[in-house]
């Protein structure tokens, strides 16, 4: 560690922030003086200068800082501004009008007083143990926390949030018989002997006796450390597997640890936690950390949970829900802790997702002023006549741009239910009404797709539509800008290219964002501040269960696309294990010459970006391809790390007829509409979820004769067969999504929507079983029910809860997946 804290470094440190939160202030406490919000960034430069060794007095500010940011984001404005001057008077502010007075009149609620002179509470304690870095954990240097980074840890909450993927009884030794060989077993016994020898490779060998007078040998490979672990006479407990060797009974490569009462033993002797780990930390020290994490926990009780709340739902203790969740006593003990968390983190994805419905309910807007009729003319110049999902879709829009508010809505619908024309609607409604739009796609592919229906459906009206892509030259993009921003182009259309610095609209109006599970929800608000506040509309076919949808798109308006445009024909999915590779070609090779055209997918890029393991890449496949299966025919590939260019011209090829075929990497599986392809197939189809197979497949399907989706699975389990099944049997999303909810848990299913939605559950997914859905409404009722009172959280008795909850919702992520 530096030596750090010098009077330059933290006055640099200060000086940032002295900068942020005037900045904030001139903006009106909007938190938006940063990228991700200020509090955040205020937060991060706070606990930046912490890291350091600090000296004493200091500690104190940062702490006095740290409390007055934590809960920020959820203060109304008002109160915002008085957090902003008490921080200015901290930072030592001479220009800020209160310094001097650190905690000037009006503004600060109860907590913001110095967390240094509180009284003793356990809960204001234990968020403060919550909210630190892992790096202030005994033995977590960078190393182990950028390890740690990789699981998503990087507070002590999230470290006591990674729950177990399970536990290992190791309470009793196992009663040794014949039917204990060839299984993992728990002995303890005395060391008798040790010795290492050195051959081709390192071999330790052991013998030890155990309480009933057997002798037992133990063996281990290549493991320098664990002779100067062992000493002879001691007790120990092992555990591994029992095998006969011939010098009898024989543990190979056993786990160990000196025998002793818990709580001095940590890793037997007890019902161990066994954790997800990542490369480069093990189970033993990971258990290690956490075990430092829960001791840190004081054993009072805690809970930042209205008092009503907690007995309702019968929870027990926070304080004791985390010790119980790692370290339980018995089996009873982890269930009730697990279900504890997963109370909390729907609970908090509840509470988040209705106070920014809140937040943006009474955003006024620009209401547009549309002659009746507007539908009528729009769907007139339509080729297809619309659904009766897609008409709706647009009344329901039209009504909520002629109100004086913001529109939320969102466009919620199978792949190929149609959305593209529906959001052609509310571009033509912007346009009548005088205004510009925006339409924001996740891929460069997609942005130019939908760029050109978008012209063909809109040019006839009189709209003038443009794509701007990340891969144009500078003189295509500057002409486009200037004609933006003097409202010559109507509609604009492109990839995240649009948000950037220098796209300035003349009148922007409406907002459209497509396959909004791509974007975070930055990405999201930074479009918002384009226009004087655009309507809204975002579009999503991640097929949720109608049973969930509501509950966590809690804070939109939803029109929901229910049937597909008629004349589809069906799709047939096969479902065959990598040694019929050769017919799943040859059903290829036969659509080609019926001159249709094929997408072939697999999970990796190239054969390094794999993990090892034999996972198809698009270059090897290609080279198979080309050499067998495909030979002859006219075959390109298509992945996410090539140039956006490159890109767009093998597409345009491939749409043009010019291939036969792509092998591509899930970069195709959003929205990209090629009629003439009959068949898909996918590689390691088990690597994917289900609800990317059924997106994938809906790239076929879309012409006129039966369609193909080929799903080869590579590495053949029951379960893997049992989840693949449903594709082949359902071809709608929400069903497939209900299946997949029952198979593999919710946790995988919210994590999708949780990706684009940035409201991420609390903890690791992996605590949520299917059956704690159930208390979803109920769960949303609570939630809603202290908005009521309290819509803010400011209230003094919800400020434990307040802070919780910017504990877990700390940060928007902004994702883009392209690859
Ligand atoms: P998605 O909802 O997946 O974005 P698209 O908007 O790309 O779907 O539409 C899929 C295809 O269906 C497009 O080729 C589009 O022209 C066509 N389509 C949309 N609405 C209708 C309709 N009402 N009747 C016939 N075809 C339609
Ligand atoms: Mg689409």
């Amino acid at each position: 560690m530096s030596s750090g804290g010098s009077p330059a470094e933290s006055d640099t440190w200060k000086e940032l922030l002295r900068g942020l939160v005037r900045l904030e202030l001139k903006r009106g406490c909007q938190d938006d003086a940063a990228v991700g919000g200020f509090a955040r960034l205020a937060l991060a430069t706070v606990e930046g200068s912490c890291t350091r060794t600090q000296p004493i007095a200091e500690r104190g500010v940062s702490n006095e800082l740290r409390s007055l940011l934590v809960d920020y984001q959820f203060l109304p404005n008002r109160a915002r501004a008085g957090r902003c001057s008490a921080l200015l008077a901290l930072l030592g502010d001479s220009k800020s009008p209160s310094a001097g007075s650190p905690l000037p009149a009006g503004a600060p609620p109860a907590h913001a007083t110095p967390v240094s002179k509180l009284p003793p509470d356990s809960i204001k304690a234990l968020l403060q143990v919550l909210e630190e870095p892992v790096s202030k954990l005994w033995g977590v240097g960078p190393r182990v926390q950028e390890i740690m980074g990789k699981l998503g840890v990087g507070s002590i909450a999230d470290l006591l949030q990674h729950a177990p993927k399970g536990y290992l009884d190791l309470r009793y030794p196992t009663e040794l018989s014949r039917e204990s060989l060839g299984q993992m077993v728990l002995i303890k016994a005395r060391l008798l002997t040790v010795t290492e020898i050195r051959r081709k490779v390192l071999l330790v060998k052991a013998s030890v006796r155990d309480p009933g007078g057997r002798v037992l040998h133990l063996v281990w490979f290549n493991n320098k450390f664990v002779r100067s672990r062992l000493q002879t006479g001691h007790d120990y407990d092992f555990y591994g597997r029992l095998e006969n060797s011939f010098e009898g009974a024989q543990l190979m490569q056993p786990a160990f640890e000196e025998s002793g009462t818990p709580p001095a033993q940590l890793h037997m002797n007890r019902i161990v936690p066994v954790y997800h780990l990542t490369s480069g930390i093990t189970q033993k020290g990971l258990r290690a950390h956490v075990w430092r994490a829960v001791g840190r926990i004081s054993s009072a009780t805690a809970e930042y949970l209205p008092r009503d709340v907690a007995s309702h739902f019968k929870l027990p203790d926070l304080a004791w829900s985390y010790r119980s969740l790692h370290f339980p006593t018995d089996e009873h003990e982890a269930e009730k802790a697990r279900s504890r968390f997963a109370f909390d983190s729907l609970f908090l994805f509840e509470l988040r997702v209705l106070m920014r419905k809140h937040a943006e309910q009474d955003v006024p807007g620009n209401p547009f002023d549309l002659p009746t009729g507007t539908v009528e003319r729009y769907v007139g110049v339509l080729p297809f006549v619309p659904t009766s999902s897609q008409a709706a879709a647009m009344r329901d829009i039209e009504g909520d741009v002629r109100r004086p508010r913001q529109m939320h809505r969102l466009l919620h619908g199978d792949v190929g239910s149609g959305k593209t024309a529906v959001a052609g609607y509310a571009a033509y409604a912007a346009k009548v009404a005088g205004y510009q739009s925006a339409v924001l796609s996740p891929t460069e592919i997609l942005a130019e797709q939908t760029g050109r229906v978008l012209q063909e459906l809109l040019a006839p009206l009189g709209l003038r539509v443009a794509t701007l892509t990340g891969g144009m030259t500078k003189s295509q993009r500057k002409s486009i800008l200037g004609a933006v921003a003097t409202g010559e182009i109507d509609c604009l259309v492109g990839t995240h290219a649009i948000l950037e610095e220098g796209v300035a609209f003349e009148r922007l109006g409406l907002s459209v964002v497509d396959e909004q599970h791509r974007f975070g929800v930055a990405q999201r608000v930074a479009l918002g501040t384009k226009g004087n506040v655009p309507h809204s509309l975002v579009m999503s076919a991640t097929p949720i269960p109608r049973t969930l949808a509501l509950t966590i798109y809690g804070d939109l308006d939803i029109s929901e696309l229910v049937e597909k445009p008629p004349g589809r024909f069906p799709i047939q999915t096969h479902l065959m294990s990598a040694t019929k590779r050769d017919s799943a070609y040859a059903m290829v090779r036969e659509q080609v010459v019926q001159g249709r055209q094929a997408f072939i997918v697999v999970p990796a890029i190239d054969p390094a970006s794999d993990e090892g393991d034999g996972t198809a890449s698009v270059e090897e496949t290609m080279r198979e391809l080309t050499e067998g299966g495909l030979k002859g025919l006219r075959i390109a590939s298509l992945h996410g790390r090539m140039k956006s260019s490159v890109k767009q011209s093998t597409m345009d090829a491939f749409r043009l007829g010019n291939l036969d075929a792509i092998v591509a990497t899930t970069v195709v599986e959003v929205g990209v509409d090629v009629p003439n392809a009959s068949v898909m197939v996918i590689e390691d189809a088990e690597r994917f979820g289900l609800a990317t197979l059924h997106q994938l497949r809906g790239r076929v399907g879309r012409g006129s004769s039966v369609s193909h989706c080929i799903l080869i699975q590579g590495n053949v389990t029951a379960e893997g067969t049992e989840r693949l099944q449903v594709l082949v049997h359902s071809d709608d999303g929400f069903q497939i999504a209900e299946e997949d909810l029952k198979l593999r848990g919710p946790g995988d299913i919210l994590g999708t929507v949780q990706h684009g939605y940035d409201v991420p559950l609390f903890g690791s997914t992996a605590l949520l079983s299917y059956r704690d859905l159930s208390a979803l409404p109920d769960i949303r009722k609570a939630a809603s029910e202290l908005l009521e009172h309290d819509p803010s959280l400011g209230a003094p008795e919800h400020a434990d809860l307040a802070r919780m909850l910017s504990l877990r919702y700390p940060a928007s992520k902004p994702g883009m997946e392209d690859n």
